[in-house]
């Protein structure tokens, strides 16, 4: 009897074919078999990134790097050290896939076309003699001994070894629960904030490069208040400063009804104070113009006159005309901006589910279940999700990886 391990991967995206690849490549003598209920695997690949893929961020300090995951940073710190950002750059220039960074840190195929990655990873797979069966959702999984037993429509598999890796579908959740994980309810991450303010709504296009949002009431440790560019949308408010509040607020919003007060702070830079000082300074150098005549702060003018009428403020009015009171409601308008969240918009770039696998039911060295010994997992199954920026794929490429290596030695005689 040949102690080369039988491997079964269930879910063909990013994690499952990273987890296949991996293990392919370390032991080609295992006989790895990898199981996808869509006619086309790697769907997610296909689609994210707006159809470029932002396949991973450039950072390469694991340290730091685990600073942008609100769920399984603490986890994923000694898995980083194993594979990281850097190595994903180096595995797709291996296999001929040059990745490029953009300014805020995002890591793209130079092609800017997903589909390179797409066909990247397929090719190795095949490479590496990884069975790639699609069309083959899995109906039911079972623990035969020290075996499982993987039911399709038309047959069924017997593996030593088993990678669930089916993101955040149902039957994954369910099955690793079967198998004696608990799973933390899952909840979405990564939306846009619904405001039903119709002439901010009217605003829709205009970005201010750096704002605060805040929900008031939150401790410091929940990290409710982030910082980031800010896009005014038809439906309310959406950017970078909007998504990151939206993940390490997932739970806090999905209890909350994603109904919540925020507040807005527009000037960042600039303390209440300096404000207050410059809207002063305005009040004598340009006593005789309109307030709304022009925009201070470098506001597009259309959002100046919406923050003046916010703070019930004619724009006709001199600016020698303001009196103090009216002032300090300025600066408050400028500095905490209140709006009201009344639901969860989409971000049709990125789209994450937090909860999943708890974490300490996995041993991050190797990705193998702490409850079950034979199961692995990795990607989204996991309560590990990350802002936006390509950290998400990373903790595919990561666990996928760390899973693979693992699954990958001789069985014990
Ligand atoms: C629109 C969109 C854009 C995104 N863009 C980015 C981005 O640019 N950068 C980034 O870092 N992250 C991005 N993400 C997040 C990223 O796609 C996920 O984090 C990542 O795909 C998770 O990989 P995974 O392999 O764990 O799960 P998935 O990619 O979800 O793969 C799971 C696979 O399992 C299969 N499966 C499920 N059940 C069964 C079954 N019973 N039998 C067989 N197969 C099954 C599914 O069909 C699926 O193919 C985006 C997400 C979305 C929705």
């Amino acid at each position: 009897m040949t102690n080369q391990p039988r491997i079964g991967v269930v879910g063909g995206g990013a994690a499952g074919f990273f987890g296949a690849i991996a293990c392919a490549e370390a032991n080609p003598q295992a006989q790895i078999t990898l199981l996808e209920a869509a006619r086309e695997p790697l769907g997610k690949v296909r689609i994210s990134g707006g159809g470029r893929c932002n396949v991973t961020h450039h950072c390469f300090d694991p340290a730091q790097l685990v600073g942008y995951y609100p769920r399984g940073g603490k986890a994923l710190r000694g898995a980083l050290t194993r594979f990281q950002p850097r190595d994903t750059v180096q595995w797709f220039e291996d296999r001929g896939v040059a990745l490029k960074v953009e300014a805020d840190g995002r890591m793209f195929p130079i092609t800017d076309d997903s589909e390179t990655i797409v066909a990247c990873l397929m090719r190795s797979a095949k490479q590496a003699g990884v069975t790639v069966r699609s069309h083959t959702p899995v109906r039911e999984i079972t623990r035969q001994g020290e075996a499982f037993e993987l039911v399709t429509r038309d047959d069924r598999l017997t593996v030593d070894r088993l990678l669930l890796a089916t993101g955040s579908s149902r039957k994954g959740y369910l099955w690793a629960q079967r198998l004696g994980q608990t799973i933390l309810d899952p909840v979405p991450s990564l939306f846009t904030f619904q405001i039903n303010d119709r002439a901010l709504q009217a605003l829709a296009g205009i970005s201010v490069p750096e704002a605060i949002i805040r929900i008031p009431g939150t401790k410091p440790h929940q990290n409710l208040s982030q910082t980031g560019a800010l896009l005014i949308a038809h439906w309310g408010l959406s950017g970078p400063a909007v998504l990151k509040t939206s993940a390490w607020g997932a739970r806090y919003l999905h209890d909350r009804g994603y109904c919540t007060p925020i507040q807005v702070n527009w000037l960042p830079a600039l303390t209440s104070e300096a404000v207050r000082s410059q809207l002063q300074t305005l009040r004598h150098g340009s006593a005789r113009k309109a307030i709304g005549s022009f925009s201070p702060f470098g506001f597009s003018r259309r959002l100046w006159l919406y923050l003046l009428d916010r703070a019930d403020l004619d724009p006709q009015i001199q600016w020698a005309q303001l009196p103090n009171p009216k002032v300090n409601r300025l600066v408050e308008r400028l500095t905490q901006c209140a709006f009201e969240v009344t639901g969860k918009g989409q971000f049709k770039d990125e789209f994450v589910t937090c909860g999943g696998v708890r974490l300490k039911d996995v041993n991050f060295a190797t990705m193998e279940s702490r409850v079950c010994p034979g199961l692995f997992l990795a990607g989204e199954i996991l309560d590990v999700d990350g802002v936006t920026g390509g950290f998400n794929f990373q903790n595919a490429w990561t666990t996928g990886a760390i899973a693979g290596y693992a699954m990958a030695r001789p069985l014990a005689a």
